[in-house]
C-alpha cells in the first residue's frame, strides 16, 4: 500500500473520538515520564482524581479509578466489579454503544435483560420501570445507561431512568456511561443518583485513546464487595491504596495522565458551564446544516426527536442506494474531513459528525463546508446547510 501522500493544512478531526488534541495537551504527551517513587506522580494521579470527581459530580464517599484502558476496559471493570457470571443486568435500549455494553456483559457470563431499542428515538425509561417491577425476586443487580449513545446520536434522560427504578421501588444500581458525554453536556451524578459513571479520556476531554476513568459512589462500592466473582486488573478493592503502582495495578500511565491534567486544567479556565454552552452551540450550527441539507431529500435526521440530539454528535441517515461510506472517503480523500459511519445495524445506513472537544465556530464551519463539497462532489442531492450554519452563528454571536 502506498503511503498516502501529505495533504497541506490542517485535517479536520470529525469523529466522535477520538478528537482534535489541544496543544497543551500534545505536549504533555512529549514530558519524559518519571520513576514511580517520584512524589510528583502521586500529585499528577491526585490531580486526576480530584479533577475528574469534579467533573462526574462525585458525592462524598465515592471513588474513583483510573484504568489504562480504553472505554470498553472501563465497562469491563463496572461489569466485573458488580456482577457475577449468572446474575443479571438490564440495559436500556438505545443504540449501537448500549447494544454493544450488553454484549460485553454476556460475554463476562452476565444475564442481560434489554428494553427494546425504538431507531431514531431515546431509550425509554418507562420500559426499564416494568421489567424492575416484574423482577419481585430483585434478581437484577443493576441498570445501565449510556448518556449519549454515540452510535445513534441520542442523549438519554439520566435523571428519568433513576425515577424509573425508584418508581419500582428496586434496588438496582444505576450505572451511567457519560464517555461521549463527558465535559459536553450536563452531569452530575450525585444530583442524578447514579450510582456508578463511566468515563474515557480521547471524547470531549480531548486526551488520546488508553486512559478510561470509573467513579462509584457508597451502594456501588459495596455491591461490589459483596460481589464473591473473581477478578484482578479491573478490582476497586485491589486498587484501593495509597501507592500509586497498587492503583494502577502495575505502572501508570503517566503521559496520558499528563495528558489528562492539562485538559482538565483548560475545561476549568474556560468553565464548565461555558464548555456545555459552547458544545449546545456548536451542536446547533451542525443541527442547522443538517436540516438545510435534508431540503434535497436524500438525508435526514436519524435522531426524530430534536430535543434527545446530543451535543457531541449528529447521525445523519441516507436515503437508500447512497453509500456512506463512499461520501466518507471522499470527504476524507477530497476534503481532509475525517467523518464517522454507522456502527452494528446502522452500518451502510448513516454517517455521524463528531462536534466535541477543543472546536470553535470557524472549525466547525470548515468541517460543514468539507462535508457540503464533499456531498456536492458525490451528486447526493442537498439543500443549503453551511449558509444556514453561518446565519446561525453570526445570529449567536
Ligand atoms: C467511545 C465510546 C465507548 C467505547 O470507548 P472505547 O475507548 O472505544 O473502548 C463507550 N461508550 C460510549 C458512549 C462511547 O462513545
Amino acid at each position: 500500500m502506498n503511503p498516502s501522500p501529505r495533504q497541506p493544512g490542517v485535517a479536520f478531526l470529525h469523529a466522535p473520538g477520538p478528537t482534535r488534541l489541544p496543544p497543551s495537551v500534545a505536549q504533555a504527551l512529549g514530558t519524559q515520564p518519571m520513576e514511580l517513587g517520584d512524589p510528583a506522580l502521586d500529585g499528577l494521579i491526585a490531580d486526576c482524581e480530584q479533577g475528574l470527581a469534579r467533573l462526574f459530580g462525585a458525592g462524598p464517599g465515592t471513588e474513583l479509578f483510573l484504568y489504562a484502558a480504553n472505554g470498553h476496559g472501563a465497562w469491563e471493570a463496572a461489569i466485573t466489579n458488580l456482577v457475577a457470571p449468572g446474575q443479571c443486568v438490564l440495559v436500556a435500549g438505545s443504540g449501537p454503544f448500549a447494544e454493544a455494553w450488553a454484549v460485553h456483559a454476556e460475554g463476562l457470563g452476565v444475564q442481560v435483560q434489554r428494553t427494546p431499542w425504538r431507531e431514531g428515538h431515546a431509550a425509554d425509561p418507562r420500559a426499564v420501570e416494568e421489567l424492575l417491577r416484574a423482577d419481585r425476586a430483585q434478581a437484577v443487580v443493576a441498570v445501565f445507561v449510556v448518556h449519549t449513545d454515540t452510535g445513534s446520536g441520542v442523549t438519554n434522560d439520566i435523571a428519568a431512568f433513576r425515577a424509573a427504578i425508584d418508581a419500582a421501588g428496586h434496588p438496582a444500581l444505576l450505572v451511567a456511561d457519560v464517555v461521549a458525554s463527558l465535559a459536553a453536556t450536563p452531569f452530575d451524578m450525585g444530583a442524578l443518583g447514579v450510582d456508578v459513571a463511566i468515563g474515557a479520556a480521547q471524547k470531549a476531554l480531548m486526551v488520546p485513546p488508553g486512559l478510561s476513568f470509573v467513579a462509584a459512589g457508597v451502594r456501588a462500592l459495596q455491591v461490589a464487595q459483596r460481589n464473591p466473582a473473581p477478578r484482578f486488573y479491573w478490582d476497586w478493592q485491589r486498587r484501593r491504596s495509597p501507592l500509586n503502582y497498587r492503583k494502577f495495578c502495575g505502572t501508570a500511565p503517566q503521559n496520558l495522565l499528563m495528558g489528562l491534567q492539562a485538559a482538565l486544567a483548560l475545561v476549568e479556565a474556560e468553565g464548565l458551564p461555558n464548555v456545555f454552552a459552547r458544545h449546545r452551540l456548536l451542536a446547533q450550527a451542525v443541527q442547522a446544516a443538517v436540516a438545510g441539507w435534508a431540503e434535497g431529500g436524500a438525508l435526514e435526521f436519524f435522531v426524530r426527536d430534536a430535543a434527545v440530539r446530543s451535543v457531541s454528535v449528529t447521525t445523519i441517515a441516507v436515503r437508500p442506494g447512497i453509500d456512506p461510506e463512499a461520501l466518507r472517503r471522499l470527504a476524507r480523500e477530497r476534503f481532509q474531513v475525517g467523518l464517522a459511519g454507522g456502527l452494528g445495524s446502522l452500518a451502510g445506513r448513516i454517517f455521524r459528525i463528531g462536534h466535541l472537544g477543543d472546536l470553535n465556530a470557524p472549525m466547525v464551519l470548515g468541517c460543514l463546508a468539507g462535508v457540503e463539497a464533499a456531498l456536492r462532489a458525490s451528486g447526493i442531492d442537498h439543500g443549503p446547510g453551511v449558509a444556514r450554519a453561518v446565519t446561525l452563528l453570526g445570529a449567536a454571536a
